[in-house]
């Protein structure tokens, strides 16, 4: 399959190439001919399956196709749930756009409006943006979406997931009712299909299978500790390892801020990436991560969401997210690309649940193993204790085709190339 037997034009086929993309990747090969036929979509798909270019390319041919504006109006509107997801969506729609006649913008808060502002009154065909501040410019008359053809809800279920159903209901109703819709998420809660029933029309559902996401290429390990020593633990990895682009997840933005200032004790060059951060802070620890400057990212699972960090050797969970699928997104920042990468999760006894979640899910047991100099208080010992060192390396199978498909998914992946 190529991108030109897709549909796509010889200067979208021709960015696309620049990019040193050689095939398409599953996503694109069922998503592109489905919206370049106008259809509404509904896809399962989640970061690292190529759903940006999944939708971004079609949406340019569409747009790039129709007559020309004088003053161009607001065709498509990305709504996505985080600034750093809206600027990657956006880079990726400027590469993607190089040789195309399509202007496009991105607006998300914490930074100054009125930049923002003077873009949009020289008039953009494609606008990326995040609810609030979409809403912000909106009220002040900032921007029109009166004449919206085509809507991407991008990580829906984590827009709802922050609270943004009432932006984007109020958004929908700005919106003309003619017009393309296109949702893609990670997970499908009732709340999704909800939303996804009251203004899709007659979607087709497309899935992606994580490709990136195969057992064998990352390699999962539990380790059990104390959770007062689970701070000690994670520098003492990091060091005696010598780790290099670590990224460490905790489940809270305190967490993330005190994790961070315990590194950067020890001597250990780290900086948090969190909602309370600003726009200008999450922007420079994000690039002096991808630089190589800052060793260690500590982050919450919202802001690390959608990150286009390529190619991670260590993942780390510092604490166990409690639901699942979270702790599928979080090492599926490891071992891409045909890279082998290493997923490890600091598990204490108040977690032993959230453990057995993921093991569900996966279909498979982690292994576990204990670090001397570690070991957990044993005046209070644990099912998990006992259980999880016997089923090391063992793999329950159920039966059941589960969505995340462990080690029995194929290993090959559409970016290796
Ligand atoms: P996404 O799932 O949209 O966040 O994309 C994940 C990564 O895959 C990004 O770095 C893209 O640039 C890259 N990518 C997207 N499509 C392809 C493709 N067909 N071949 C190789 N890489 C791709």
């Amino acid at each position: 399959m190529t991108f030109k037997s897709l549909g796509l034009s010889d200067a979208l086929v021709k960015a696309v190439r620049k990019k040193g993309y050689t095939e398409p990747s599953t996503i694109q090969e069922k998503a592109i001919p489905l919206i370049l036929e106008g259809k509404d979509v509904l896809a399962s798909a989640q970061t690292g399956t190529g759903k940006t270019a999944g939708f971004t390319l079609p949406m340019l041919q569409i747009l790039s196709q129709q007559s020309k504006w004088k003053r161009r109006p607001i065709r498509a509107l990305i709504l996505t749930p985080t600034r750093e997801l809206a600027a990657q969506v956006y880079t990726n729609i400027r590469e993607y756009s190089e040789f195309l006649d399509i202007r496009s913008a991105v607006v998300f808060g914490g930074v100054k409006a009125k930049p923002q502002i003077a873009t949009l009154r020289n008039g953009v065909d494609i606008l990326v943006a995040t609810p609030g501040r979409l809403l912000d410019l909106q009220n002040q008359k900032a921007l029109s979406l009166a004449r919206i053809e085509i809507l991407v809800l991008d990580e829906a279920d984590r827009m709802l997931d922050m609270g943004f159903l009432r932006d984007i209901k109020k958004i929908l109703a700005l919106m003309p009712v003619k017009r393309q819709n296109l949702l893609f998420s990670a997970t499908f809660s009732k709340e999704i299909k909800n939303l996804a029933g009251s203004f899709l029309h007659h979607p087709v559902l497309v899935e992606a299978t994580p490709e990136y996401l195969t057992a064998e290429k990352v390699n999962q390990k539990a380790y059990r500790v104390d959770k007062n020593k689970k701070t000690a633990l994670v520098i003492h990895l990091i060091n005696e390892g010598n780790w290099e682009q670590v990224l460490v997840f905790t489940r809270t933005k305190h967490g993330a801020n005190k994790l961070c200032k315990k590194m950067i004790g020890s001597g250990i060059t780290a900086a948090a990436i969190h909602g309370n951060k600003s726009q200008t802070a999450r922007t420079k620890a994000l690039a002096g991560f991808k630089k190589g400057e800052v060793r260690v990212l500590v982050a919450t699972d919202i802001a690390a969401r959608g990150l286009d960090i390529p190619l991670l050797p260590h993942v780390v969970n510092f604490e166990l997210p409690n639901v699942p699928e979270d702790y599928v997104h979080r090492i599926g920042r490891t071992g891409r690309a045909g890279a082998s990468g290493e997923a490890i999760s600091l598990v204490s006894t108040e977690e032993k649940n959230y453990l057995k979640d993921i093991e569900k899910l996966l279909d498979q047991s982690l292994d576990t193993e204990i670090v001397k100099g570690f070991e957990p208080d044993t005046s209070t010992p644990t099912q998990a204790n006992t259980n999880r060192s016997q089923t090391k390396n063992s793999k329950r199978k159920t039966g059941k085709k589960k969505f995340y498909g462990g080690s029995k998914r194929k290993s090959s992946n559409n970016y290796k190339k």
